[in-house]
């Protein structure tokens, strides 16, 4: 297969919110963008959250024009479904090669129309966004709001029975895809990996995942969102709308014993968001927060606790220190709760659910395919974080987003201009070998 090659300015790794905030603030300035997405739709975590703190805003509602102003932006090529093999210094810039995963449908040709799915007589577990609460064709679109709205066909599950080909209006299945290598060459490269959530299983003494009423902060997002399994909160072991809802904080974080010693920053937020949309939801459920600390940093933060305190939610400070459960699966929390003379009393207290704050790990390991070192917390190093947060070690390498560490949607916004500005001046000053310019650099603008 011909490789297709494709030359830019810069290369944005990861379409969360902070890689495609990256590649459209470069594109607004004239630079050509190549933003390299290993998912099938650009978003990132960001598509699956039901509302966002502080504000409350419809998380969809600002993260799909986003999704879309990035699909459609004249100075960016979007490669979803596609992942690095290698990066290699080249002169004034990189030779990354980067190989299109088959969709088995033809991306030109497919409207996103899913008449191949209405037909698809098999169905497998929605793992990736919905935790297997729900199901998805063989072949289908991502998620309703997915850029490229385009069809996928999981290949390990397909029957070939060939009911899509049938169907498809436009003639875009093709089983015949393969891989496809394209090669991109450029002179700046922006790491956006992001991060995962910490596991749920993690800790044994939280029941190591095999509770069923205990589930994670991501696991709630879906269950609060327009666009989640059930259209309302319900309790995983028997549907029954919970009564009395528990949050078990930093659990995932500040642990010595699962190597997670950081605050992932955004947990005490979100789990007080979720508390307040619960109250909304399920206005006659007692909702608790147990806490170590509560902090509530960021502008309009502490206001934000004041007021979920208002509604009625009740905080408790104190430490988990086992999840069990009684025979009917309810959750029993046993806690060592601290009063506010430091005074501390251990307890059992019963709930319908619980949900674990589960903290913000780094999206997979940078330094072996893009060399750049990682601290101990596994996230990305930069050597001056307090003069260039954005500046890697690595010349002409550049990080946005949670791949520094956690942080809220504000911030990987924040870091995503500082990040495009600090790429834009490395172009426009060095012309990307770390020399001065001595005259304007040109800009890339041919597509070999
Ligand atoms: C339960 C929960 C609730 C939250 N609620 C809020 C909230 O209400 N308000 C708020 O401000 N923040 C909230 N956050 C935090 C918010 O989700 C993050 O700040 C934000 O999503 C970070 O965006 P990002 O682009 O850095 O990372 P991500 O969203 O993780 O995006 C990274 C992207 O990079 C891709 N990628 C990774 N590696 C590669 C690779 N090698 N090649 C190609 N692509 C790659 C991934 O597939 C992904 O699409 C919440 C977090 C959690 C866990
Ligand atoms: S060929 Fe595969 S994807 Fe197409 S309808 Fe049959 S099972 Fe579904
Ligand atoms: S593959 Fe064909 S039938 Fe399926 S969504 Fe695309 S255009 Fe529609």
């Amino acid at each position: 297969m011909p490789t297709e090659h494709i030359k830019v300015d810069a290369l944005v790794v990861g379409g969360g919110i902070a890689g495609m905030q990256t590649a459209l603030d470069l594109g607004d300035q004239g630079y050509q963008v190549a933003l390299v997405e290993r998912q099938s739709s650009i978003g990132g975590k960001m598509i699956d959250l039901s509302k966002v703190f502080p504000t409350l805003d419809c998380c969809s509602c600002i993260t799909t024009p986003k999704m879309s102003a990035t699909a459609h932006h004249d100075n960016i090529n979007l490669l979803t479904y596609s992942e690095i093999e290698s990066i290699n210094r080249n002169g004034n810039g990189f030779t990354v090669q980067v190989t299109k995963k088959p969709r088995y449908v033809r991306e030109d040709d497919c409207t996103g129309c899913r008449s191949c799915e209405l037909v698809c007589p098999l169905e497998v577990s929605e793992d990736e966004h919905e935790f297997g609460r729900t199901s998805h064709r063989i072949v289908y679109v991502p998620f309703s709001t997915a850029v490229p709205q385009k069809a996928v066909v999981d290949i390990d599950n397909c029957i070939f029975c060939g009911k899509c080909i049938q169907a498809c209006p436009s003639d875009a299945i093709d089983f015949t895809q393969q891989p496809e290598p394209v090669e991109i060459e450029t002179r700046s490269i922006v790491l956006a990996t992001g991060f995962e959530t910490t596991p749920i299983d993690a800790k044994k003494e939280y029941g190591a995942g095999k509770l069923r009423n205990v589930i994670s902060g991501m696991m709630m997002e879906r269950l609060l969102a327009p666009t989640g399994p059930y259209g309302r909160v319900l309790r995983p072991s028997d549907g029954k709308m919970p009564a009395s809802i528990a949050y078990v904080q930093c659990a995932g974080s500040r642990d010595q014993t699962l190597g997670v010693t950081y605050c992932s920053r955004v947990c005490c937020m979100y789990a007080i968001k979720q508390a307040m949309l619960l109250s909304g939801a399920l206005p006659l459920a007692e909702i608790t927060i147990y806490y170590m600390d509560i902090r509530t940093f960021g502008k309009g933060y502490e206001q934000f606790y004041q007021n979920a305190k208002a509604m009625g939610v009740e905080f408790l400070k104190g430490k988990v220190a086992r999840i069990t459960e009684d025979a009917d699966q309810n959750p029993i929390v046993r806690v060592e709760l601290i009063d506010e003379f430091g005074k501390t009393r251990v307890t059992e207290r019963q709930h319908d659910l619980v949900v674990l704050s589960v903290g913000l790990l780094p999206g997979g390991n940078p330094q072996a395919k893009f060399g750049v070192p990682v601290g101990e917390d596994g996230f990305i190093q930069v050597p001056d974080y307090n003069v260039f947060p954005a500046v890697t070690s690595q010349p002409g390498i550049f990080v946005t987003g949670t791949a520094l560490g956690p942080m809220d949607i504000v911030d990987s916004i924040m870091m995503a201009g500082a990040a495009a500005s600090a790429t834009a001046s490395y172009l426009e000053s060095s012309n990307g070998s770390g020399k001065e310019a001595q005259s304007q650099p040109e800009r890339s603008v041919e597509y070999a």
